[in-house]
């Protein structure tokens, strides 16, 4: 493989998926690189999930203004892209005066940023919207635009459709430096070597601040900021239609109760502040942050459903707003840097905006032809009965269930392993196909998608992992034990 491009993206998030999806329409090599062993896993796993509406920016920053258009272009999106999405809409609930105050100040913020349909409703109206919220609750901003969206299974479609037309993909890939040479190229050492590039893009998270660094003399500075969360294995009847809010602090957005789009339930997140981006454990104390805050939204909660815990961890730039555009002094760079919560929202309108830039200021020239968007069969567990018999029948896979607590089917699997970006180990497989999300967590389903995968992709089964690099699942086979067993 080639080790220079004309165009290099550092980092397989969100951002960096929705930006390569929008050079992909330009003629230029692209190539983006992340240090994991696949995309979406780093912030862009690990939220909300939540598409926020856009009242809790500052009017006049870029969060504001990103926010509230990337929340406008999400439901054609998704729905081009067949990425489950609802504009289930949201309640921020107040306790107490200092709250309603807190509550009109976000009214007039979201009313300055331009989100349609705000209004403050008092208690009776509120428990009648969502009857398990907390009487005690006073008042409560209505936002009706809010929405609900997988944050990986968007990843994986930007990347899919950016791979489909042409954008290579490479993972394991750390980038230790970044310069620029003196004919105008760039120069990126990397855990697997260097790379060269006429335009580079920082979309590196939590890397992002240490990267600019070397290119810039202007500074920025990244908080590691963990957020962990209970994920309730989905019930008969969702105890919440909208996702619910407290009120923010500085923070973050504060502790929310939300459906997921699978029909889960998220309690989350903590807040607090880490040295190790890649510590992405979870604790006693971050947990039961949490639940204290949960219990004050829902009384009734019970965590008899737990079925996970995880942990994000965000990169909030110490200015507190996105910084977004070319490099300062650095011409050919540009990045998507401290891209913290509302991120998720703003990706298309980030991605959009990032490449119109780079396309206008380096003569990017629009590519002949599009490959349309390939869309990934509608799950077996959502089909009708008549759509399963005939997908059945067209393929015997489908009879295979591989993951029994949310019906995955072998033939689910195998597409996923063929996906434009493959899923390749075990987490891969899970993210786009739900075998192992479910109450047993992947107890009984891994070793058979692990022996599917070694079949697909002549990977062997010893060196299947759970997610890249050493992750790797068995330490050997029975009868190699016991020929070392007979040697001694
Ligand atoms: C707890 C939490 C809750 C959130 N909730 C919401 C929400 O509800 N709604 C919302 O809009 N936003 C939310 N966000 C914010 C949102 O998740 C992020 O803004 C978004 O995912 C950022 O995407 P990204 O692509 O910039 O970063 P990432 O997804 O972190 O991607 C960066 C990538 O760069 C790679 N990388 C880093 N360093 C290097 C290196 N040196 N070499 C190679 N690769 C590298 C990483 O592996 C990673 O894949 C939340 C974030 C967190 C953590």
């Amino acid at each position: 493989m080639t080790n220079v491009t004309d165009i290099l993206i550092i980092g397989g998030g969100v951002i960096g998926c929705a930006l390569a999806r929008e050079l992909s329409r330009f003629s230029a090599s692209v190539l983006l690189v992340d240090r994991a062993w696949d995309v979406a896993e780093g912030a862009s796993k690990a939220n909300s999930g939540i598409v926020h509406a856009g009242y809790d920016a500052v009017p006049g920053s870029l969060k504001a203004k990103y926010n509230v258009e990337g929340a406008q272009l999400y439901p054609s999106l998704c729905e081009e892209l067949s990425v489950p999405y609802r504009q289930c809409g949201a309640l921020v609930v107040g306790f107490s005066e200092e709250d309603r105050d807190t509550l009109e100040d976000l009214l007039s913020r979201g009313e300055a940023n331009g989100v349609p349909g705000l209004r403050i409703i008092g208690r009776d109206e509120m428990l009648a919207l969502e009857p398990q919220l907390n009487p005690d609750a006073c008042f409560a901003l209505l936002v009706p635009t809010s929405g609900i969206v997988s944050p990986y299974e968007l990843t994986f479609a930007l990347a899919d459709d950016a791979a489909l037309n042409g954008v290579s993909f490479r993972f394991g890939v750390d980038v230790h430096s970044v310069s620029r040479e003196s004919d105008g190229r760039f120069l990126v050492s990397t855990s697997q070597g260097d790379l060269f590039c006429r335009i580079l893009v920082n979309c590196a998270g939590s890397s992002s601040a240490a990267l600019h660094n070397q290119l810039s003399s202007v500074k920025y500075s990244i908080t590691h900021r963990r957020g962990q969360y209970y994920l309730l294995d989905r019930p008969a009847a969702l105890p919440f239609e909208r996702t619910i809010f407290q009120c923010p602090s500085r923070m973050g957005k504060g502790v929310l109760v939300s459906p997921t789009v699978h029909g889960n339930v998220l309690l989350g997140p903590s807040a607090e502040d880490i040295d190790d981006p890649l510590n992405t454990e979870t604790t006693q104390e971050g947990l039961d942050s949490v639940m204290e805050k949960v219990r004050l939204t829902w009384p009734g909660v019970s965590l008899r459903t737990n079925i996970t815990n995880f942990s994000g961890v965000r990169a909030h730039e110490d200015s507190g707003d996105f910084v977004i555009g070319a490099v300062e002094g650095c011409p050919g760079a540009y990045e998507a840097l401290g891209i913290e919560s509302p991120g998720l929202s703003s990706a298309p309108a980030i991605a959009r905006a990032l490449c119109a830039q780079i396309s206008e200021e380096q003569a990017l020239t629009p590519s002949p032809e599009t490959v349309p968007y390939r869309k990934p069969a509608v799950p077996f567990r959502e089909m009708t009965p008549e759509e399963q018999e005939k997908a059945l029948r067209e393929n015997p896979l489908y009879g295979n269930v591989i993951c029994r607590c949310e019906v995955v089917t072998e033939a689910e699997i195998v597409q996923a392993i063929h996906r434009p970006v493959p899923a390749l180990h075990i987490d891969a497989v899970k993210r786009r196909t739900r075998a192992g999300m479910g109450r047993c967590q992947g107890g009984f389903c891994s070793p058979r998608v692990a022996s599917i995968i070694s079949r697909e992709t002549g990977i062997p089964l010893l060196e299947i992992t759970k997610n890249g690099g050493s992750s790797y699942l068995l330490t050997g086979t029975l009868s190699e034990r016991a020929e070392r067993k007979d040697r001694t």
